[in-house]
């Protein structure tokens, strides 16, 4: 039911509370303004008296520790008061986590590694934001890796990334993504290409936990890692992958019990697995809402938004100059393998792709690899090319990039199964 509030109303929050409000009708704007007390989103702190705005497909909740008064104004499509969150179990687990920064910075250690784990849709990416935004309002400089090839918050979907945290989310953008660290993986579910999957997660641990050295501030303040929501079968195998892969010191378990009994049965005892519920605010998406989502990070990626628009470049590459690739061939039974070989080896195979009409719309990606003898798989990648255009006539593609200039004469592209149609005018 859809609350027009256009002249605005003011909301009087008792400690410990928050007003949720989600907005789904396109051009709606809802502003919001701290007027008196304290209140943070998803652990960022609101300015008094200064106007924030939400746009359609915000989903959100504005809580206070201390209570507080806020203005709304505008269209939204739920809107309501909870005296019921998390939030109180949610600020536990950062004070544990100090704990753990504290002692790795007495002892020149590496701080915790926490992996948030739990089925889709129960806020694993809004926890993670909390916490490192606790964290960098206490001093902390922590590393955030995604691995939620699903969603993709710090890059697109179908790749895995890390970001340094330097400072708290923006209110209406998240997190700077500045300099990501980014390893590409081409699918939108680890099922695509478990194998695959794990080596890049491997990979990128390696390398993100090896980095925590070089910086003493970062070293203690340890890596939060948002992962998928498939917590079944071979995505649970992931899960156990990830963590030891992160040498996870603590695990926190969103909403699943089953899982957090799965968890303390197979995980070494010294690692903390913590249950925690999910907050009745969290909004399930459906499969189409989740589709939207992704596509709506592509389209940031090469437009921007309304407060920081982007404006893409569009370039041709004849097929001759295409060197595409993507990583896995088709499998092979092990008894047709040549010697030496495993069936698995395929799945991280680089193999050429031949431009047909079927590229349209798909997602490519720029590797820094300069040629299939380099780990292709291990090498990180430079951005992203969205395929707009097939002419088998003229023997080119169109290729809508955020860099003016064409590509690199030995830039390596690898396919990814995620399109993006590019309807923008
Ligand atoms: P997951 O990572 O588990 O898929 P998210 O953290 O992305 O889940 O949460 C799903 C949606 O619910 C997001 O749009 C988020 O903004 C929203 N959300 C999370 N917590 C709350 C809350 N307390 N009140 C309202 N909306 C919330």
């Amino acid at each position: 039911m859809s609350e027009d509030n256009s002249q605005g109303r003011e909301y009087t929050l008792e400690a410990d509370s928050e007003l949720r409000f989600e907005i789904e009708q396109k051009n709606a704007k809802v502003l919001v303004t701290l007027l008196t007390g304290f209140a943070e989103l998803f652990g960022t702190e609101l300015v008094k008296k200064k106007k924030y705005e939400f746009g359609v497909g915000a989903k959100v909740a504005i809580f206070t520790y201390q209570g507080c008064v806020i203005h709304v104004s505008g269209q939204m499509d739920v809107c309501y008061i909870s005296k019921e969150t998390p939030m109180v179990q949610y600020i536990n687990c950062h004070a544990a986590l100090e704990q753990f920064r504290l002692e790795a910075e007495q002892r020149d250690k590496r701080g915790p590694s926490v992996l948030i784990v739990g089925p889709m849709d129960v806020g694993k990416s809004t926890l993670c934001r909390i916490l490192l935004n606790y964290a960098v309002r206490v001093g902390r400089r922590p590393l955030y890796a995604d691995l939620d090839v699903g969603q993709g918050a710090i890059s697109v979907a179908g790749n895995v990334a890390t970001i340094l945290i330097e400072r708290p989310a923006s209110i209406e953008d998240g997190f700077a993504k500045t300099a990501p660290l980014v390893y590409h993986f081409g699918h939108k579910s680890p099922s695509g290409n478990s194998v695959l999957y794990n080596a890049v997660v491997s990979k990128m641990a390696e390398v993100t936990l090896q980095s925590l050295d070089a910086n003493k501030r970062t070293k203690s303040s340890g890596i939060i890692v948002n992962t998928c929501g498939w917590v079944k079968g071979s995505g649970y195998e992931h899960l156990l992958h990830a963590a030891r892969a992160y040498r996870a010191r603590a695990i926190f378990v969103l909403d699943q019990e089953r899982l957090y009994n799965d968890l303390l049965r197979d995980v070494p005892a010294n690692v903390h697995v913590v249950l925690l519920p999910k907050s009745g605010g969290v909004v399930e998406r459906s499969k189409g809402l989740r589709h939207e989502s992704r596509e709506q990070r592509i389209k940031e990626y090469f437009y921007g938004n309304a407060r920081t628009p982007f404006y893409p470049f569009s370039f041709e590459v004849k097929f001759q100059d295409l060197r595409l690739y993507k990583i896995g061939a088709p499998p092979l039974p092990d008894s047709c393998m040549p010697i030496g070989m495993k069936a698995e080896d395929n799945k991280k195979k680089v193999v050429a792709v031949t431009a047909t009409p079927a590229l349209l719309h798909h997602i490519l990606t720029l590797s820094f690899a300069e040629s299939t003898d380099d780990d292709v798989i291990g090498t990180n990648i430079a951005g992203f090319c969205c395929v707009t255009e097939v002419d088998m006539e003229r023997q080119s593609v169109m290729l809508l990039s955020p860099q003016p200039r064409p590509l690199p004469p030995n830039a390596l592209l690898l396919w990814s199964e995620l399109q993006f149609m590019d309807n923008h005018a």
